[in-house]
């Protein structure tokens, strides 16, 4: 008899998960409270540009075509990506700047000739971060983190060496014990952010992330980044999964602690299999409601939000490459005032996305599509319309100090996300980009697995195990089809 199941949200995590159990045999339907799919990856189109609004970092790019592949199609006749030679243009107040190559030699000498710090220390550093990878990947990115997991060969393996994994340390003191120079310092804690995380808290283990950029490479899809999910989403048509938009869920129907089904906008169906790609805060919260909510897991610090403001400049800036970094005179406090004070600080880190840099179409003919953001704190009812105020003046401020120009007669269309909207629009509890931060070194342990106490129930997405970002929601996907082919042979 043909088994069923359903997802709750058209997340990258949830159109992953559904491709995924089709392909075992599933029949699938994605219930979407929006009217699009891609919960966090969306984009703008108008007035001739096209923003991606929300991730701009490719990394991994392996663990979509993994999901074609599943289906044994060629991935390059639905998706295609090139690798970025300039990772990221770092720009620092003291008229600094660093061009992040990404082949690590070259962005070694880059680092040496711009700063001094010996090219070696950079080497040295990202082979450890490749050796991380290795001990660390299997345990905690693409395996299920159960108790079980505590006997396999990979985790007595990360636990044999865990001196090397930098747990009790922060990735800052890491940092500094490879580099001397505050700007190569600063330059390497903000890997921190790919996670919404703190680099004066976050375990030192997270400097794992700069061999994603620097050693396997940083990515950008040929027609942007909503490419990525868009992709998916046609394809998982293409293979008869079913999607339902404008479709909430509002409760999971249980029955002895059992899901058998879902309560959506539309009516009531049953499944044999309930997959949640929604935050776990709002499946807990309004899902399961009468549930008693796992008030440990929960409890745990959110990471950041981000406030972005989409420009359209009438312009082009040959200085400036499709990532770049303008960084704030006082990392500290920035994160200081974001994580302990639930503030904006006011010479925060700009980060300006130009994917027009790369994909020509995205704006007109002479003018450049400006994503410019600053990591927020989660939302916590501040006076936002304040906050946002003072930014805005303050980001122009720094923009025009720092590229030496005069940005704002330039604007010629201007659009803004801030952590109220992304909590609207997509449920995220607080308006976290990445669910729970990292800001300790039992971060990993206390997310919410990808099963649950209650039977028939899975979770998949940026909010529970592995975590966030679109390579770990990808993994989480993984594991949750494996739990459900493990539960249901
Ligand atoms: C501004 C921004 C910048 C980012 N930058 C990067 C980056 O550079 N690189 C990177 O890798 N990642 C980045 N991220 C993070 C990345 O986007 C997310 O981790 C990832 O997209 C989350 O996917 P998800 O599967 O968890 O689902 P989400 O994208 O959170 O989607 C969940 C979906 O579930 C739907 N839903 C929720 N509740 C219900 C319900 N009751 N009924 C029906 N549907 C429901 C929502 O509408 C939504 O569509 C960024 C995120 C943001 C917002």
């Amino acid at each position: 008899m043909e088994r069923k199941a359903c997802v709750i949200g058209a997340g990258i995590g949830g159109i992953a998960t559904a491709l995924r159990l089709n392909k075992d045999g599933w029949k699938v339907t994605v219930f979407e409270s929006s009217a699009e799919p891609g919960g966090k990856i969306k984009q703008i189109q108008k007035d001739n540009y096209r923003f991606d609004t929300g991730p701009s970092l490719f990394t991994l790019p392996a663990l979509v075509d993994e999901l074609f592949e599943l289906y044994n199609e060629n991935p390059r006749h639905y998706f295609d990506y090139k690798k970025l030679e300039n990772v990221t243009r770092y720009f620092y107040p003291d008229g600094t700047t660093i061009n992040a190559r990404q082949n690590p030699q070259e962005f070694a000498d880059e680092i040496e000739n711009k700063t001094g710090e010996p090219a070696s220390n950079v080497l040295t550093y990202l082979k450890h971060a490749e050796k991380l990878y290795q001990l660390t990947a299997n345990t905690f990115i693409f395996s299920p983190f159960t108790l079980n997991q505590i006997f396999t060969r990979d985790f007595l393996r990360a636990g044999l060496n865990f001196r090397k994994l930098n747990a009790l340390k922060t990735m800052h003191q890491v940092n500094e014990l490879y580099f001397s120079d505050p700007r190569v310092i600063q330059l390497f804690d903000r890997y921190a952010t790919y996670n919404g995380s703190d680099p004066f808290q976050t375990p030192g283990t997270l400097s794992v992330i700069s061999h994603l950029e620097h050693n396997i490479g940083a990515f950008f899809p040929k027609h942007g980044m909503h490419e990525i999910v868009q992709s998916l989403f046609e394809f998982s048509k293409q293979n008869n999964i079913r999607f339902s938009f404008q479709d909430p869920v509002n409760e999971i129907i249980l029955k002895d602690n059992l899901a058998k089904g879902v309560k959506a906008s539309s009516g009531d169906y049953y499944f044999d299999a309930v997959v949640t790609n929604a935050d776990v805060f709002q499946t807990y919260g309004r899902l399961l409601s009468k549930k008693k909510i796992p008030s440990k897991i929960l409890k745990q610090e959110r990471s950041s939000s981000a406030l972005i403001f989409y420009w359209g400049i009438n312009d082009t800036h040959e200085h400036l490459d499709v990532h770049n970094i303008l960084f704030s005179n006082n990392y500290k406090e920035e994160f200081n005032q974001m994580f302990t004070h639930k503030n904006i600080y006011e010479d925060p880190t700009v980060y300006i996305f130009i994917s027009s840099k790369a994909v020509k179409s995205d704006a007109p003919a002479g003018k450049e599509n400006w994503f410019v953001m600053i990591n927020a704190p989660a939302n916590k009812g501040q006076q936002w319309d304040t906050l946002i105020d003072e930014a805005r003046k303050n980001i122009i401020t720094k923009i025009n100090r720092m590229l030496k120009t005069d940005i704002e007669p330039k604007i010629e269309f201007e659009e803004l996300l801030d952590p109220r909207k992304i909590e609207e629009q997509t449920h995220s509890f607080q308006g976290a980009l990445y669910g729970n931060s990292s800001n300790s070194m039992f971060s990993a342990f206390q997310r919410h697995g990808n099963t649950a106490a209650i039977k028939n129930l899975y979770f998949t997405g940026g909010s529970v195990h592995p975590g966030g970002g679109i390579p770990l929601c990808l993994a989480s996907a993984s594991i949750t089809a494996y739990e459900i082919k493990k539960q249901h042979k």
